[in-house]
Order: structure tokens, then C-alpha cells, then sequence
């Protein structure tokens, strides 16, 4: 394992050589679908071709997130499903079967579970807080394991080192949906997994103003992604967005911070508020996997889920009433939302999952910690029944 440069030098500088860009001090947007050949050694390996293959300025983003995640190689796409669904695609064959956590996002889900089927390949789903749940769901026919840790509804967490064991032992393969942690906080290839998956559309852009994601793993493996699932499905990341990414990424670790000192501020509030019944947050040390999640991570982000008391209308209630959080389904951006993810959810489907009607998740944003909390504290007050 090679020693692992500070993040901050390599989201500041990691992947760029002003030299290359007439010293320009960013590098630029490469605007352009094809490049132009060397007619005495046309095609040579090394030179670009075309932007559906590759492209310089998603290079220096593909240069940094590999740098950030410990991974020889970083792939960037059009989106963070593209990235998970290519990444999977490049596992499997028809007649395989999949080991994947039951919490996971749920376009991941409908890809592994609906998708998939037509090409006979069939999933099962396991709990996944104990390696055991993957090492009893594996088949003959299991090729991969597929994870999300923390996953983004629970907060549930595997313990990547034994289940990364589990596969080594059975010949199968591992994938990690890393989003949640961001390479700054979990590198899951340092603890035995084989490929990773961030969608870029949450904390590394930063901004709520880009949809993309990025594959990290081997040289070898990314590059046969980059010839068929990248190039075949076309699902490459635009260059314009690989700028603006490259731009977010500059300011992850102190946005992070912030994220981490508002989140924690925050649960700690909720979890004592009359009104709230649980804080699902792997940073509280009430989380039942607390221990684990600090083995493994080494800060957190701010999304978390929390329980509401009483009847369930009490979750509209609560939602009307808040004025900085806004109702919106991302997160990982600037600003601070909420999601009654109880609410939007078929009941058996939640019943499957075990969420309770009342979860509701919050991103903590970049706003003040008081302006927060206030507003957190005057929407809980109208919640009293
Ligand atoms: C949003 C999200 C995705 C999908 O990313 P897109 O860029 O929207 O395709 C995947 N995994 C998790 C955990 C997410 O929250």
C-alpha cells in the first residue's frame, strides 16, 4: 500500500502540471470531441483520440479522485448511476448472481434487482451489519458483492476488511458505493475492496450544479471499463462538468469539515429533543455500530436520519414549518435539506427495509450552526402533539 499523499495538497494541486497548459494556473475546459493525429504514428496509444474515450481536462479530475481514493486509476461518468451501473456491468455475466446490501440507494436497487433480471442475473439482499449475512447468501454462481457503507437512508455499515475476506476467500469481487464518507474519510480499496464508486453529484462537486460520477480501482480493470462500458454505453462525463469538478474538489476537506462540526452539533441536538425519538448518525456514540464506523472512517459527513414521535402527520407538520432546510432528494451540496424518506416510501417495500414511516433524513449544509438549529428548534416545537 503506498503511503497516501495529505488531501488537501492533492485536491489543491493533485493531477495538474501547469506546464502542459501554458502555465495557465487552472487547467482548461478541452472543449473539443476529437484531437487531431500524428500522421507519421497515427493512433498511437498515448495521444487522445476522441472525448467519448478520454479527454485532458477529465483527466486531471480522474488524476485527483484516484490520488484521493489510494487507487491506481479513476474513471469519470456522466453520472454517479452510470458509474454504478458500468462498474457492475464490468463484473457480471448472464446466469450470475449478486450478494448486495439491503439498504442500498434505491436506482441501485431497481438496476441490480429489475434491470439485471432480464440478463438472468439474480440478486440477494442481506442486512449486512454482520459479514456473516454475506458469507450465507453466497451461491456457486456469486461473482460479486456489493456494498454501500455508510448507506445513505439507515446508516447502516459493513465491516469492509472482513467482508473484503469473505470475497478473497470465495473467489468473488467487491464494490463499495463510497459516497456517504468521500474518499477523504474512507478508502475502501486500503482495507481489501476491489473497485468504488462515488457519485460525484454530492459532495465532490459541492454545489448542487453538476450530475457525474467516478469509478476508482485497478489500471487494468478501469481500462477495459474505459474501452467497453465507458465507451459502448457512451456514458462519459462531459468536459465542461469535469472542470466544475475539478473546481469542487478544490475546497472538499474544509467543506468537509464544516459538514462534520455542523452534523455532529446537530445530532447531538436532535437526539435530545422530546419530540424525536431516534438519531441515525454514525458519528453519535449512541449509533449501534459506532465502534466500527470509527475503525473504518476516519471523519464524517452530514447527512444523518432521525425518528420523529407521534403520528405521522407530525412529519408534514415539521417539513411546513422549516425555513432554511429545504424539501429536496439530493444532499452533499452547500446548502442544508430534509426528505420524509418514511414517507415517500411503499409501506412493504419499507416494511422490507425496516424504515420507520416517520424517518426523516436532513443534510446539514455550510449555514451557520445557530441559524440550523434554530430553525430545526422551532419546527420540533410545533411537532408536541
Ligand atoms: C445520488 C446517489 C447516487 C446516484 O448518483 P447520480 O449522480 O444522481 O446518478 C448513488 N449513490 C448514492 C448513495 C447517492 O446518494
Amino acid at each position: 500500500m503506498k503511503e497516501k499523499q495529505h488531501p488537501e495538497d492533492i485536491c489543491t494541486h493533485g493531477g495538474e502540471d501547469y506546464t502542459s497548459y501554458h502555465g495557465a494556473m487552472v487547467p482548461p475546459i478541452f472543449q473539443n470531441s476529437l484531437f487531431v493525429q500524428d500522421k507519421k504514428h497515427p493512433f498511437d496509444p498515448e495521444n487522445f483520440v476522441y472525448t467519448r474515450m478520454s479527454n485532458p481536462t477529465l483527466q486531471v479530475a480522474e488524476k485527483k479522485l484516484a490520488e484521493l481514493e489510494n487507487a491506481e486509476a479513476g474513471l469519470v461518468f456522466s453520472s454517479g448511476m452510470a458509474a454504478i451501473s458500468s462498474g457492475i456491468m464490468s463484473f457480471v455475466s448472464s446466469g450470475d448472481h449478486i450478494v448486495c446490501v439491503e439498504n442500498v440507494y434505491g436506482p441501485t436497487r431497481e438496476f441490480l434487482e429489475q434491470y439485471l433480471h432480464k440478463f438472468n442475473i439474480s440478486v440477494s439482499f442481506v442486512k449486512g451489519v454482520c459479514p456473516g449475512d454475506f458469507e450465507s447468501a453466497l451461491q456457486p454462481n456469486t461473482y460479486l458483492i456489493y456494498l454501500e457503507s455508510p448507506s445513505s437512508f439507515t446508516m447502516h455499515m459493513q465491516d469492509l476488511t472482513e467482508v473484503a475476506k469473505i470475497a478473497t476467500r470465495n473467489n468473488i469481487f467487491t464494490m463499495i458505493d463510497n459516497t456517504w464518507a468521500t474518499p477523504l474519510y474512507q478508502n475502501p480499496i486500503n482495507l481489501g475492496i476491489d473497485l468504488v464508486a462515488h457519485t460525484a453529484s454530492k459532495y465532490l462537486g459541492g454545489h448542487s450544479d453538476i450530475v457525474a460520477g467516478v469509478l476508482l480501482g485497478s489500471k487494468k480493470h478501469l481500462d477495459s471499463i474505459q474501452l467497453r462500458e465507458r465507451a459502448l454505453f457512451g456514458s462519459v462525463m462531459d468536459p465542461h462538468q469535469a472542470w466544475l469538478l475539478i473546481r469542487g474538489l478544490r475546497t472538499l476537506p474544509i467543506r468537509l469539515q464544516q459538514h462534520q462540526q455542523n452534523a455532529l452539533k446537530i445530532a447531538e441536538f436532535l437526539e435530545q429533543q422530546p419530540t424525536v425519538d431516534c438519531v441515525l448518525y454514525p458519528g453519535l456514540s449512541s449509533h449501534p455500530q459506532y465502534e466500527l464506523g470509527k475503525r473504518q472512517m476516519s471523519g464524517y459527513s452530514g447527512l444523518m436520519s432521525f425518528v420523529l414521535k407521534g403520528s405521522a402527520d407530525r412529519v408534514d407538520i415539521f417539513i411546513q414549518q422549516l425555513g432554511v432546510f429545504q424539501l429536496a432528494c439530493s444532499w452533499g451540496g452547500f446548502e442544508s435539506l430534509v426528505i420524509p424518506i418514511g414517507r415517500g416510501m411503499e409501506q412493504d417495500m419499507r416494511e422490507k427495509l425496516g424504515i420507520h414511516p416517520n424517518l426523516i433524513r436532513i443534510h446539514v449544509g455550510l449555514e451557520s450552526l445557530d441559524t440550523l438549529v434554530n430553525d430545526l428548534k422551532q419546527a420540533l416545537e410545533k411537532c408536541i402533539e
